[in-house]
């Protein structure tokens, strides 16, 4: 027998696997932390230990990727901790690369194109149900989600698999392992933790108000007592377990003086924000597109033209509009403040300026503007992109695409007699339904794909890098796999189909008629007898 073909060896291999990626893990927790805060000397000594545990962990159980992503982390990390005192952008883009990497490696579900062998980054959700039939479908729905649950049976392998490792979330029957049982072993569960761990409750029959109460008590986040189904649940989870973005804050600082600049990126890079300043005014539409800052600190006299006058050519891109922008100044006539910030512009800063005070406003700053931004291109139902972004960055894809000398492809979907499942199952259920297919193709697709919802129950994905062939292979096999959902409901159980149309920007398909040779295709999809994926043919 060989080595590969022993299952106690195997089994190993999957233990150290795991061991490397609860690590990783950790690395990325410390780094998260970090894009909240200002960096400090505790959470940068904690960062450097959990990598060191990485490489260690990686390096013993033969994982080479991991081993040479914590290199890589462990070199740009160095750097960092070496020049603490002038972080440069160069130095903190290259170590966010690094952990953006390390982020990717892990969390990739049925990529085909770089799989790699190593089970997901994500922790498995433990299903404590009195019914173990019921928890083992409930597993098979989500793992179709790429979430990996583990159904439990008994009050003991609760114990062992906490023992083990702590998962994403529990879902645990207030009558697991006996009556009551359940609600009891969350409680003893929650008071040993120092951080609490995302619990949904369940209960078979109606509860009574005393139960809920524990419920929240123990730390409930959710209280399912009908039917438990598992697009609703994995919506939760996804909420519960949401991987944060690990991305520093970028930041354009427009300044006629390079001393002044240099200055406030060298306070603002020491909080670990990205960058980059611009002493020409003129051309800050470009470096707006090209850089996409989070925000822009702009000085108020410049001798091409002012602060105020740029900022309002600023605001009048439609894609400019929520990104704020900060005027530093030595300034200190009230008035003129008021009248550069009615005008355009959010706030007024007066040099000279302390640190942390600057730091502190660019970031809530920035967050906000992240937040508003990620809901003003966001479609509310699904989170995915709405119409008018998902056309931007279609456009940006082929630009570069173009630029490149790559292939881009663009995907229309749209499922299949959607009329009838409202219909037949009500508006909520086809709210339902739409949902979950928004959640199956973020975890299907790769990270460097766009996701949009076009329309009622019409998406689109933006595949960069992509020819129409291998689109047609990825989008076929999610088909496949969402068509075999079977979403619980009456009179019977509901399940899906899509349809797709494909169109690959080439000879004859200019971006601009990209999105009407998809729709042509889906089309086609349609006619053709639907439950498809057609590809563009002229
Ligand atoms: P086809 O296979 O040809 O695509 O048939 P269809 O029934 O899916 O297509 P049609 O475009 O005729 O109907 C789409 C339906 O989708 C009509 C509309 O009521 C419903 N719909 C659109 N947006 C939403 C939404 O946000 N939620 C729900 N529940 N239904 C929606
Ligand atoms: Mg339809
Ligand atoms: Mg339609």
């Amino acid at each position: 027998m060989t080595e590969a073909e022993d299952p106690s060896h195997n089994r190993l291999k999957h233990h150290f696997a795991q061991r490397v990626i609860h690590q990783a893990r950790q690395v990325l927790e410390v780094w998260q932390r970090l894009q909240q805060r200002e960096w400090n000397t505790a959470d940068m000594a904690a960062l450097n230990d959990a990598n060191l545990g990485l490489l260690r962990y990686a390096e013993r159980f033969g994982q080479a990727e991991h081993a040479r992503l914590a290199g890589d982390i462990d070199r740009s990390l160095q750097a960092v901790l070496a020049n603490r005192g002038r972080l440069s952008s160069d130095l903190i883009s290259a170590l966010s690369q690094a952990m953006q990497r390390l982020s990717r490696t892990g969390l990739r579900h049925g990529d085909q194109f770089e799989q790699t062998f190593l089970p997901p980054l994500r922790k498995p959700v433990y299903l404590a149900l009195q019914d173990l039939e019921r928890a083992e479908r409930l597993a098979q729905q989500m793992e179709s989600f790429g979430l990996i649950a583990q159904p439990l049976d008994s009050a003991a392998a609760f114990h062992s698999a906490m023992a083990e490792r702590h998962p994403a979330a529990i879902v645990m029957d207030v009558d697991f392992a006996g009556r009551g049982c359940g609600l009891q072993l969350a409680e003893t569960l929650q008071q040993g933790l120092e951080q609490k761990l995302p619990l949904l409750f369940y209960s078979h029959e109606d509860t009574d108000a005393p139960t809920r109460l524990a419920a929240v008590r123990a730390g409930a986040k959710e209280f399912y007592s009908a039917s438990l189904d598992a697009s609703s649940l994995i919506e939760r989870i996804e909420i519960l377990t949401h991987a944060a973005h690990y991305e520093p804050y970028r930041v354009l600082v427009i300044d006629d003086s390079r001393a002044q600049a240099s200055h406030t990126e060298r306070v603002l890079n020491s909080a670990g924000i990205v960058t980059r300043t611009l002493t020409e005014p003129i051309q800050a539409m470009l470096e707006l597109a090209e850089f996409q800052p989070d925000l822009i600190i702009l000085d108020m006299y410049m001798p091409e033209c002012s602060g105020t006058e740029l900022a309002k050519v600023i605001r009048q891109h439609d894609r400019h509009v929520s990104v704020p922008i900060i005027y530093l100044s030595a300034e200190d006539d009230l008035d003129k403040q008021l009248d550069a910030m009615s005008e355009a512009g959010d706030d007024f800063l007066t040099k000279p300026i302390k640190p942390r005070h600057l730091i502190a406003t660019v970031r809530t700053r920035a967050a906000r503007a992240r937040s508003l931004k990620a809901r003003m291109v966001r479609d509310s139902l699904t989170g995915l992109y709405n119409h008018t972004h998902t056309l931007q960055l279609l456009e940006d894809a082929s630009s570069w695409a173009r630029r490149d000398g790559k292939p881009l492809s663009f995907a229309m979907l749209d499922i299949d007699h959607f009329k009838k499942v409202n219909d037949t199952y009500g508006h909520p259920m086809g709210d339902r339904v739409i949902k979950s297919l928004a959640l199956f193709l973020k975890q299907r697709l790769r990270k460097s794909d766009h996701i949009g919802r076009y329309g009622g129950e019409e998406f689109a994905v933006v595949l960069p890098d992509t020819d129409a062939a291998t689109a047609a292979r990825l989008l076929d096999e999610i088909r496949r796999r969402f068509a075999a959902i079977h979403y619980p409901a009456q009179p019977h159980d509901l399940s899906c189909t899509f349809s797709a149309g494909i169109a690959e920007l080439g000879a004859g398909v200019h971006s601009s008629s990209l999105a009407k040779c998809a729709d042509q295709a889906l089309y086609a999809a349609k006619h053709g007898g639907r439950n498809r994926v057609a590809i563009f043919a002229e």
